[in-house]
């Protein structure tokens, strides 16, 4: 109650008494030495005390023990700092807030604090009163605000999707980073920038960023309209976009949102896709209609009684029908791939007999002369029909990368724990373009693969049985000189296991 200070005072009257008895605003007073003589009851309530008198007669350092009292940017204040000391020393304080809290009673309360000296007839100060205000509410929305923004800060730029918001007259007031990856655009500063400043890149605008620039403008004045589509952008990228208004609680507009998502990789591997498939079903028809031909002929001729020339034509549909049993296993295993379910069947086996027999197999199809360097002593552990489709992928193209009747090197190493096979041609070698990615899937080299079949899945397909097994698939090549594919692998037992 601020009974003592006012009647003590000329002013204390009863009326005046009451006023600051029903204040919102809390009131300290303290005398020249800085110890409390009085306060009201709004400050007890605001931080978190019993009644007045567990204030009256603290000094500054007793309030500074009592409460934790730290500054906005969370510096602990000292009880020379306290607004209520420099009002004593004649000092007017205003606006400051500062945050009281207590681990014992769970008091965290934010306070705005202002003092100022009361002074008797001789101009000495006798009274420092301190106005406090509850801000706790307005400096918890504060932070919460802040912590949106930091929040919507740190999601912006964490997202593989380029952001813009622009408002209803085109002004952009916010891009996230990967906005500029995408566009290829420097944004230094906003400063006013329009939609159209923004991407006007290298003075031209290609027929899609007009495109764009059209739409939003016309889009984005609409307080309702969300839009999406599709843009061919001048660096070669293909970008979906995703637009809607964002309105505040009274329906006004208050910024458009872009969202920009760079699907080029997507595209390409769709196209890839749907050419692969076209080519598939290509490969698979011919084929089959070869083998319905040749199938003719050899019933013509066994109805007919001439069998000379049946068992030519009964290989050559062997030869056709393998061929397709061929494209049609790369296609189960790719299938396998994607849902996880290849499977690895490993056993003790001899290498050297694998190899010897692809190789002589090759020998009755090919005019290629190869020569097989080392050999593996030790049976490895590894899934046989698998190592031999690597092995068989790998030759098969050094066959077809080749010219005819050129020489063929196959290298077999073993070491305590591994075991590496490597084929070598003189062929036409790979491109350093295409270097990179010959191992993906449906890639073929652009400029080496004129004239030769293929669908671009068997390095895939190799690399995965290669990596399955814990072991690794190498390439070194020059154009006109020819290539080497080795693969290694852990060859024991007890090392590739988990596989
Ligand atoms: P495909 O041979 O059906 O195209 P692959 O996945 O087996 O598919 O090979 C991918 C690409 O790697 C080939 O298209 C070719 O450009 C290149 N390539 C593979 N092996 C060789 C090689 N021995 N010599 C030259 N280029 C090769």
């Amino acid at each position: 109650m601020l009974g003592n200070f006012f009647k003590r005072d000329k002013w204390g009257k009863r009326n005046i008494e009451k006023l600051f008895h029903f204040l919102n605003e809390g009131i300290v007073v303290q005398d020249k030495s800085g110890k409390i003589v009085d306060a009201n009851e709004a400050v007890v309530k605001l931080i978190g005390l019993k009644n007045t008198q567990e204030l009256i007669k603290l000094t500054s350092r007793e309030v500074i023990k009592k409460f934790k009292i730290t500054n906005e940017q969370g510096r602990l204040i000292s009880w020379n700092q306290l607004p209520g000391t420099k009002a004593i020393k004649g000092k007017r304080v205003s606006a400051v807030v500062l945050r009281f809290t207590n681990s014992k009673t769970g008091l965290n309360r934010w306070v705005d604090v202002n003092a100022s000296s009361v002074y008797n007839s001789f101009g000495k100060v006798v009274y420092a009163i301190n106005i406090f205000r509850d801000v706790t509410d307005k400096k918890q929305k504060e932070q919460d605000t802040l912590f949106t923004n930091q929040l919507l800060q740190a999601q912006g730029e964490a997202t593989t999707q380029g952001i813009l918001a622009v408002t209803q007259n085109q002004k952009v007031i916010y891009v996230n980073s990967r906005l500029s990856q995408i566009f290829d655009i420097t944004i230094n500063h906003l400063g006013g920038k329009t939609v159209k400043d923004l991407f006007y890149v290298g003075h031209i605008l290609t027929l899609d960023y007009q495109k764009f620039i059209v739409k939003a403008l016309i889009v984005g004045k609409s307080k309702t309209r969300k839009a999406k589509g599709t843009l061919n952008i001048k660096n070669g990228k293909i970008v979906t976009y995703y637009t809607v208004p964002v309105l505040g609680v009274d329906k006004s507009f208050l910024a458009r949102l872009w969202f920009f998502e760079d699907k080029t990789s997507e595209f390409k591997l769709e196209r890839q896709r749907e050419a692969f498939i076209g080519m598939v079903t290509h490969e698979l028809r011919n084929p089959l209609t070869t083998v319905r031909g040749y199938a003719e002929v050899v019933k013509n001729q066994i109805d007919k009684g001439q069998l000379s020339k049946v068992d030519s034509y009964l290989s050559r549909i062997i030869q056709q029908t393998d061929k397709v049993t061929e494209l049609v296993n790369d296609l189960l295993d790719l299938s396998q791939i994607r849902t996880g379910t290849l499977k690895l069947t490993k056993e003790d086996f001899d290498l050297d007999k694998l190899i010897n027999n692809v190789v002589e197999d090759y020998k009755r199809i090919t005019t290629n002369k190869f020569h097989k360097a080392g050999s593996a002593k030790k049976t490895i552990y590894a899934d046989r029909s698998r190592i031999r489709q690597v092995i068989v992928n790998l030759i098969s193209n050094a066959i077809k990368y080749s010219p005819a009747g050129s020489h063929i090197n196959i290298a077999v190493k073993q070491n305590k724990d591994t075991t590496s096979v490597s084929v070598k041609d003189v062929g036409f070698g790979i491109f350093e373009d295409d270097k990179q990615r010959i191992f993906e899937l449906y890639v073929r080299g652009k400029k080496n693969t004129k004239n030769t079949p293929g669908f671009g899945i068997g390095l895939f397909i190799s690399q995965i049985i290669v990596k399955g097994h814990g072991g690794k698939l190498l390439m070194e090549s020059k154009v006109g000189k020819g290539s080497t594919f080795t693969f290694i692998i852990p060859h024991n037992k007890n090392q590739n296991r988990k596989d």
